[in-house]
């Protein structure tokens, strides 16, 4: 399918580890871009978001491995290497959102972000992309 860029200049898996590879993720399908949100807690975070539904995206990681940190509304749950602290993903675990994930694209191979192509969401304040 030429013209059908979107599925052509990222092999998927897409896949990432943190960095002392206690926790790894796969993600099955192509994310619409790689999202940089300016929230409160994605700019803590300075995660690169990539958004997908939970059945297409694999978490590996033990039991306790991650620690998760809900705020607010408490929808989300993000979870951080216990070991080595780098923000691996987070999940959608109730509310509207419920069933949603993203992993943190910073952590998958490098040029991932540019192919997938890299954009600024406001979500601080107006709920739409900057760029
Ligand atoms: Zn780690």
């Amino acid at each position: 399918m030429s013209g059908d860029v979107d599925q052509t200049d990222v092999d998927l898996p897409i896949t990432g580890a943190c960095h002392c590879g206690a926790v790894t993720f796969e993600m099955n399908v192509r994310p619409r871009h790689a999202i940089e949100c300016n929230c409160s807690i994605c700019r803590s975070l300075g995660a690169v978001w990539g958004h997908g539904n939970a059945g297409n995206i694999v978490v590996r990681a033990d039991p306790g491995a991650t620690i998760s940190y809900s705020h607010g509304e408490r929808d989300l749950a993000f979870h951080t290497c216990r070991t080595c602290g780098s923000t691996t993903h987070w999940e959608a675990v109730r509310g509207a959102s419920r069933g949603r994930m993203a992993v943190n694209l910073r952590l998958a191979a490098p040029g991932t972000i540019k192919a997938l192509g890299h954009r600024h969401f406001d979500g601080a304040e107006s709920w739409t992309f900057l760029d």
